[in-house]
């Protein structure tokens, strides 16, 4: 299963806003072969997301799996739960509970960096799975985190324009 390359911030795709994928592109193979790749990609980094634009390729999809392989600790303060694996094509995302949360976060298209980033608690997305079929998430915590974060990719956007930038750092 070849690795794909992640492209770090600079490259223009990165603020392209991406375009939805078609009925007929989520018919054919290539597109669960590229998913296959994008998962061995996110799995390898390691990340809990990678959308494609991430990867060159500016199409309204992403790949999410969340392990939560971080302390009880972490987990409770951050309302960290396993997120098993999954795909959001053409999603579109509404604020449920706009409180938000500060937490880091990284991304791995800005290699080495994190810094804090206020998040809504709870989203709902709505969007198609790799197959074409509508699906509606309801996430908190971290998950929402994640959604509103991959989300933000297929809209050209990254953390660093919505984090408290005095706490913008390296991770080493
Ligand atoms: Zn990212």
């Amino acid at each position: 299963m070849p690795l794909l390359e992640i492209v770090q911030v600079g490259d223009p795709v990165l603020r392209a806003v991406a375009r939805a994928v078609t009925q007929e592109e989520l018919a054919r193979p290539e597109l669960l072969s590229l998913i296959d790749d994008m998962r061995e990609t996110m799995r390898a980094a390691p990340g809990v997301g990678l959308a494609a634009p991430q990867i060159g390729i500016g199409l309204k999809l992403a790949v999410i799996e969340d392990p939560a392989s971080v302390s009880a600790e972490d987990r409770a303060s951050r309302e960290r739960e396993p997120v098993p694996f999954h795909v959001i094509v053409n999603p579109t995302l509404t604020v449920e509970e706009s409180e938000p949360a500060r937490f880091y976060e990284g991304c791995l298209s800005l290699s080495g960096f994190a810094a804090e980033v206020a998040r809504a608690r709870a989203v709902r997305v709505d969007a198609l799975d790799e197959h074409g079929r509508p699906i509606t998430i309801r996430a908190r915590g971290w998950y929402a985190r994640i959604l509103q974060h991959e989300i933000d990719h297929l809209n050209g956007t990254l953390y660093i324009d919505r984090m408290d930038t005095r706490t913008f750092r390296r991770v080493d």
